[in-house]
């Protein structure tokens, strides 16, 4: 398998080149440039396996240069059992109506963000090796909440590795910034940014692009990487969750082999949602893919109204702020594969969303992004229904990004008519947004955010996660707080890690 930028095709890296880079220096994300096919063979086998042995199989068909050994030796720690709570890694929870629940977030951050991020060290640290990379690897984050701890909690103590992260000071909810700012570790750092998650992503970029930093940080045997979704190594292992649940579907009889499933996912940077997509060019039969948003609807619009990608909108904070994003990086690799690698044309769009905030794909282009995608959104009000209804009728607690996708489908399926059995990711407990879901539930809210815990376990009879439930009493280690324009003096905190 090769890998090339999305926006200059010319030059081939290796997958330990791509994860190891994380992003390529003309500011593209590394794509495969083929799809490896899911074989009868294949398929059997991961049928029989259990969640390590399925998540193995589909990244060695991706990363080539690591042997079987090396990916079966990575998942056995990533999705450990004492991490993942000793239950199912990812289970799949049928609530009728087509619906079929897909929990990730049974790992050590409760979000699903942890099943890419326990395996990217792994990953990254073989990656230096494979590559010759003599240098320390600083990994910089961005974060809208969840991959913010997610990372942390995955690279603490990594030898090789440093991490720091940005979060946006007001765009997090309070138990994502406990979780954060608590987290131990010799080799962590965590910074506030004044500003939405799109500053602080851009921001991060801007990191990444200037030359002077990386220069100054070569000196002192400093490398960047990243641990976002634009990082190859943190798609890859998403992939295998949507196959691992079709196998799960097809031994609980719900789907007979080779039917086809929708998946419905809470989309915010495009990264779960394109990791399905990925699933599918490989063989997972897919109907349709659903994108659902919060009231930030610029991937709505994008996908029902043309084709134009606008974020020249108000942002939002909503009651899911992981979803809280105008600037969905990864849709950019979803235009390079339907262009069928058109690096120019991916190059151009991008730098029109650059200086003119959008831009527009072309009709045939257009034609073949609806042929797979369907999308819609829903408000802060609607989700607290949503939550509130499941709860009622069904006794099954889901969290607001979640409640979003699943009132996405819903109105998707009365929309169309399609009854096509439906994959909808589940992306985080719902211990991790308390108060929201309290609220939706109509619960009472008199306590400060981690006594909140104890109020949703007294109102619903559901135990809280015992990571969410550690965090009363810790104290915040990092209070750092920069202006955007600021970023580049944070780099300086690197060498003192
Ligand atoms: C990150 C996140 C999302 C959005 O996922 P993308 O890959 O960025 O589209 C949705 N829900 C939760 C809980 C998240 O943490």
């Amino acid at each position: 398998m090769e890998y090339v930028s999305t926006r200059d095709s010319s030059r081939k890296v290796s997958a330990a080149y791509a994860i190891a880079h994380g992003i390529a220096p003309d500011g593209g994300l590394y794509c495969p440039t083929t799809f490896p096919a899911l074989t009868a063979d294949d398929w059997q086998a991961l049928q029989a396996r259990d969640y390590k042995g399925r998540a193995a199989l589909i990244l060695g068909k991706l990363l080539t240069d690591f042997s079987a050994e090396e990916l079966a030796a990575y998942t056995a720690k990533a999705y450990a059992d004492e991490k993942f709570g000793g239950a199912d890694t990812a289970p799949v929870v049928a609530l009728g109506e087509g619906r079929h629940m897909l929990e990730l977030w049974h790992g050590p951050t409760c979000a699903f963000k942890d099943m890419a991020l326990q395996m990217l060290p792994h990953l990254l640290t073989a990656s230096l090796r494979k590559t010759g990379e003599t240098r320390t690897a600083c990994i910089l984050v961005a974060t809208s909440g969840d991959t913010g701890k997610a990372a942390l909690d995955g690279f603490h103590d990594v030898d090789g590795t440093k991490i720091m992260v940005y979060y946006p000071v007001d765009g997090v909810s309070p138990m994502q910034k406990l979780q954060m700012t608590t987290q131990e570790g010799k080799n962590v750092e965590v910074v506030a940014i004044r500003g939405n998650f799109d500053d602080a992503q851009s921001a991060v970029k801007r990191i990444f692009t200037d030359e002077q930093t990386r220069a100054a940080l070569d000196a002192d045997g400093l490398m960047l990487s990243s641990a976002n979704s634009i990082n190859w190594g943190r798609l890859a292992p998403q992939i295998a969750y949507y196959v691992s649940a079709y196998c799960d579907l097809v031994a609980s009889g719900a789907v007979e082999m080779g039917a086809p499933i929708n998946v419905c996912v809470p989309t915010g940077n495009f990264g779960n949602i394109l990791a399905a997509y990925i699933a599918g060019q490989m063989g997972l039969p897919v109907h349709k893919l659903i994108c659902a948003s919060n009231r930030n609807d610029v991937l709505t619009d994008f996908f029902r109204k043309g084709g134009v990608y606008d974020k020249d909108r108000p942002f939002y904070a909503t009651t899911s702020p992981s979803m809280d994003i105008l600037i969905s990086s990864n849709l950019e690799r979803l235009l390079f594969f339907l262009s069928d690698g058109d690096d120019r044309l991916v190059a151009s769009l991008m730098a029109a969303l650059a200086q003119d905030g959008r831009y527009q794909v072309d009709d045939a282009l257009f034609a073949k992004i609806c042929a797979s995608f369907d999308a819609g959104c829903c408000d802060d009000e609607t989700a607290a229904q949503t939550i509130r209804a499941l709860w009622e009728q069904q006794h099954y607690l889901c969290d607001t990004h979640t409640a979003v996708a699943v009132h996405v489908y819903e109105d998707y399926r009365a929309r169309t008519g399609d009854q096509t059995p439906t994959v909808i990711a589940s992306t985080a407990s719902p211990f991790k947004f308390c108060r929201a879901v309290l609220e939706a539930l109509g619960g009472t809210l008199d306590k400060d955010d981690v006594s909140q815990l104890d109020a949703l376990t007294a109102f619903t009879g559901v135990a809280a996660p015992a990571p969410l439930a550690a965090l009363a009493g810790k104290t915040p280690r990092f209070d750092r707080v920069v202006d955007k324009e600021d970023i580049l003096s944070t780099v300086a905190l690197l060498r003192d890690l």
